[in-house]
């Protein structure tokens, strides 16, 4: 990736994009349009069909069929799996273009958004197309008199609801597992992310799967609401905030009881006993586990929890690595934060810091002069459990600082948040950090590095962070129905 090649897609025209239902691209059928404006620069780049109730019906219907038809839901595994491979490679030989398209879109820096969204999908969409001819059904272990199998359906039609935050790569967790076992999906991006995710549909097409099979419509919370509201949606499955999450199971429950997997956010505490051998690849890892995708990841490590007698030279050392962050453009392969989202989202961030008087570092908006959504990455020291900054998720390039004193003090400050979402220990104490492993409420615990990521190992929040899997093997079993055959020999 060369700059001069990012440079010649930047300005690319980006033709009205449509929503694909039943294979075709279409518009909303009211008409409505929603403005994309790029974080870059503040302007609009593209207007989004509006998808309303009739829509999502249409999307919906064309997946019933199409699951109906068996021309997916039926094809054996080895033909389900050449399509998404060929996929897979659709999306790795359209990777640069796609990266682009998302950054003028969310606002990503280029360096991480090329492998985090499209690299990162094409791996996910490998990842399942490789596992689906290699998953067995089972002989379950009844008395001899009878032969008891226990076979793996498709549930039928998925609703995957996705954040703005990694577009494609989400989309990618939720779909390449429903794809795989035999599934139709309806799919909704975020409104403020839909433009490569739209792209990334079209190529699957392209790779031969069958119209109906995968459909997207494209919206807000309307549009969401409506396929959380369908009465033949089998599955829901969901990455967002807490409250949207908390709605969606209202919507099953008034409805039809769909089954509704929720991934959603994150307040994550990365520890650093005094014992951590290297204080540098500690500070170095806080650092990049706030404010990489300026702060917008959910597993971002936003509380600092650091052990008294090192906090005051730990947190100098934070503060001189955070100063060096090149914020900016992001489509500069240099750049290290991009843009917020939004305006509305960078203003709810500058805002949360109202009244906080112990800003170390940052806490202003920056770069205004280019229309574009930029503030400086932030650290806050002297932070208390109780307070607003430390409870809520900010979803921003902000750090808050607090001590601890002991073991038993970082787990309790720990484990503290509604939110078990992820976790970093750093120590030289083997131990000590298998011990913090076992304390610590979250779905993922990270030592002596922070924000791992492969495919082979599940992602799910513990408490209001959610209740399912994306990645690994396990995350298969939400889209799969078992069903027993009990038969008397
Ligand atoms: P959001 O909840 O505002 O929106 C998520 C999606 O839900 C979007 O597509 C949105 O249009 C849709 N939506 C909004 N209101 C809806 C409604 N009433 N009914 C149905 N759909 C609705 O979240 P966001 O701002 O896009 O993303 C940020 C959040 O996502 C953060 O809380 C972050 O922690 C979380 N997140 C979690 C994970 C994870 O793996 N746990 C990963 C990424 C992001």
């Amino acid at each position: 990736m060369h700059q001069e090649q990012i440079d010649s897609l930047r300005e690319m025209a980006i033709i009205s994009p449509q929503m694909i239902i039943g294979g075709r691209g279409v518009a909303a059928i009211s008409g409505a349009v929603l403005d994309v404006v790029s974080p870059i620069n503040g302007q609009v780049i593209a207007q989004l069909p509006n998808a309303g109730v009739c829509d999502v019906d249409a999307a919906v219907k064309a997946a019933r069929t199409a699951f109906e038809s068996g021309a997916w839901s039926k094809a054996t595994p080895a033909a389900r799996k050449t399509v998404l491979l060929k996929w897979a490679g659709l999306i790795e030989s359209n990777a640069l273009e796609l990266a682009v398209l998302g950054v003028r879109d969310n606002g990503t820096e280029i360096s991480m958004a090329f492998k985090a969204e499209p690299m990162s999908a094409a791996g996910t969409v490998r990842y399942y197309a490789e596992a689906i001819d290699k998953v067995y059904g089972e002989i379950a272990p009844t008395g001899l008199d009878t032969l008891a199998l226990i076979h793996r359906e498709p549930v039928g039609v998925v609703g995957a609801i996705v954040p703005w935050n990694f577009p494609m790569m989400i989309a990618a967790w939720k779909i390449a597992p429903a794809l795989a076992t035999g599934n139709s999906v309806v799919l909704k991006p975020s409104e403020m992310a839909s433009l490569s995710v739209l792209r990334m549909i079209a190529l699957a097409h392209e790779a031969g799967l069958p119209d109906g099979v995968l459909n997207v419509v494209t919206g807000g919370a309307v549009t969401g609401q409506a396929i959380a509201r369908s009465m033949d949606v089998d599955a829901l499955v969901f990455t967002g905030s807490v409250n949207v999450g908390r709605s969606l199971m209202q919507d099953a429950a008034q409805t039809n009881l769909k089954r509704v997997f929720l991934e959603l956010g994150g307040k994550s505490p990365h520890i650093v006993f005094d014992d951590t051998t290297d204080l540098d690849a500690a500070a170095a890892s806080v650092v990049g586990g706030i404010f990489r995708n300026a702060g917008q990841v959910c597993v971002a490590g936003s509380r600092l929890l650091v052990q008294r007698d090192i906090h005051d030279i730990f947190v100098d050392k934070i503060i001189e690595l955070t100063s060096k962050m090149r914020v900016g453009d992001p489509l500069q392969l240099d750049t290290q934060i991009g843009a917020l989202n939004s305006k509305v989202h960078l203003d709810r961030v500058l805002a949360m810091l109202d009244g906080v008087s112990s800003i170390a570092y940052g806490g202003k908006q920056i770069l205004a002069d280019t229309g574009g959504f930029y503030m400086q990455p932030t650290v806050v020291t002297q932070m208390d459990l109780g307070d607003k900054l430390v409870r809520e998720e900010v979803f921003g390039p902000i750090l808050t600082v607090t001590p601890f004193m002991d073991e038993a003090d970082a787990i309790r400050q720990a484990n503290s948040s509604e939110l078990g979402l992820s976790a970093g220990v750093w120590t030289s104490n083997l131990g000590l950090a298998h011990r913090m492993i076992a304390a610590i409420r979250a779905g993922v615990v990270h030592v002596n590095t922070y924000g791992g990521v492969d495919n082979t190992v599940p992602l799910g929040g513990f408490k209001q962070s959610g209740n399912g899997h994306d990645k690994s093997l396990h995350a298969l079993d939400k889209f799969i129905n078992k069903k027993t055959a009990w038969i008397k020999l």
